[in-house]
């Protein structure tokens, strides 16, 4: 059970409220390059985000707009930020800590939103059903190489609108010595 894996640096989901706030009413994001997963998209419109130690400049704005904006970043990026975020998956953002985002034409203060994503992968139902997996599923993943490492609790997010593909962020990708779009081994 071979998979690609992916890096996932530092991001931003922004809301239709924070997006107008940014950026200015009714703006629309600019898609400059489609994700693997289908419908997520990098876009041009780049945020400084801003913690009580300290600020990181250009993050990247992932597309479509979402309900609530979610910040993803790493525990080294925590650690210029001034901010230890919890390890969670995405949505699940109760009790986790705020940020501020500056963007060209205004500035949002976050009660809460941001996190260390948790690693996980995407799969097509079709192809969890043929491996056995299910969806929210903890499974093991063996990288190879040099850094050999075997990631525990990985996540399945399993649904008809998922392209195959694992994502761990910088952190984790640097201590396994991860090139973007290797093959790593699912381990049930
Ligand atoms: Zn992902």
């Amino acid at each position: 059970m071979n998979i690609p894996i992916a890096r996932s640096d530092i991001h931003i989901h922004l809301s239709e409220e924070h997006i107008s706030i940014l950026f200015g009413d009714s703006h629309k994001l600019h898609n400059i390059k489609d994700l693997t997963i289908p419908g997520q998209f990098v876009c041009s419109e780049r945020v400084i985000v801003t913690g009580p130690e300290g600020s990181i400049e250009d993050v990247v704005v992932v597309g479509p707009a979402r309900r609530e904006t979610q910040v993803e970043i790493s525990i080294t990026n925590g650690l210029s930020l001034g901010i230890t975020p919890p390890v969670r998956m995405s949505g699940n953002l109760e009790n986790t800590p705020g940020c501020i985002l500056i963007g060209p034409l205004g500035s949002v203060s976050l009660k809460k939103g941001v996190i260390a994503s948790k690693r996980h992968i995407h799969m097509h139902t079709n192809q969890a059903r043929e491996w056995n997996l299910s969806d929210g599923q903890s499974v093991c993943v063996k990288v190879p190489g040099s850094r050999a490492l075997i990631f525990d609790e990985v996540i399945m997010r399993v649904g008809e609108d998922q392209a195959q593909e694992m994502h761990v962020d910088f952190d984790e990708g640097h201590a396994a010595g991860i090139t973007d779009f290797q093959s790593v081994e699912i381990i049930p």
